[in-house]
């Protein structure tokens, strides 16, 4: 009862076209899987190099139901799209637009701070300075929810990608994101990437997934796939993390409308 919904192709930074990345789903036996490339409405105007072109959403949505057609997996259209206070209600507009199974909701910048871009830009902060990134990304996970654009957030707790981790508590602002994710009714998801990444841990951490449980928020477990090969990648530990949180269900998406599945 595999489902695995968070994947790039060449339509963002993915390495392979979407029918490939079906093709490798039917031959790993996927109940369902999705794509869901990058669409980042940066504030300004300004167009980062991994987003899908801003004015063919069509054509993507097209290019998934053409590797659908056939297909001996269900194939779900999504897209992770970026939040920023500023392009929100754009993105609520253009969303509305189109038939999408799920939006995953993602924070990959702070006022132009790139969150998991490069270890680099963590380096150059004090510790005072990355303890504010960790308080305005709880910020901007909670206007994300209280937007109510997306169906799930992605990737939770990202900024630990590259290993840099709070020294002091953020429970008020993660506390207040998680309540905004439980009363927007949204998912989350487990992000098995992180195991593969410096933070050598799936997002989010056992704690955040244990505090999500107890709002009776649900969850998906995705690989965020750049690859056909990792499409199910640490599902198995992923699924053990699950449920060691407390969940005996997942949750999977048809036209936004959610549906409950066994874990
Ligand atoms: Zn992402
Ligand atoms: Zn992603």
């Amino acid at each position: 009862m595999t489902t695995s919904y968070h994947n790039h192709s060449t339509w963002s930074d993915g390495t392979t076209a979407i029918s490939e990345m079906v093709s490798a789903a039917e031959q790993i036996g996927l109940l369902e899987v999705g794509v869901s490339d990058h669409f980042v409405l940066y504030p300004g105007g300004e167009q980062v190099g991994w987003t899908m072109p801003l004015d063919r959403l069509g054509e993507y949505l097209e290019d998934i139901q053409a590797a659908a057609r056939g297909a001996k997996v269900t194939v779900r259209a999504g897209i992770e799209a970026d939040f920023f206070p500023e392009t929100v209600e754009t993105l609520r507009a253009i969303l509305a637009q189109h038939p999408f199974d799920y939006v995953i909701g993602s924070v990959h910048y702070l006022d132009g701070f790139p969150i998991d871009e490069h270890r680099r830009f963590w380096d150059a902060l004090s510790v005072e300075q990355r303890e504010e990134k960790w308080r305005l990304y709880w910020e901007r996970i909670r206007q994300l929810a209280q937007s109510r654009v997306y169906d799930f957030v992605g990737h939770l707790d990202l900024p630990k990608k590259f290993g840099h981790r709070p020294t002091i508590s953020h429970a008020e602002a993660q506390t207040a994101a998680l309540d905004a994710i439980a009363a927007a009714d949204m998912a989350i998801e487990i992000n098995t990437a992180g195991w593969s990444l410096p933070a050598q841990e799936a997002y989010p951490a056992l704690s955040l997934l244990r505090a999500a449980r107890e709002r009776d928020i649900p969850l998906l477990i995705n690989a965020d796939a750049h690859a056909p090969a990792h499409l199910t990648r640490h599902f198995d530990r992923a699924r053990d993390l699950a449920r060691e949180a407390g969940y005996d269900h997942l949750v999977r998406y048809e036209r936004r409308q959610r549906v409950a599945v066994p874990l």
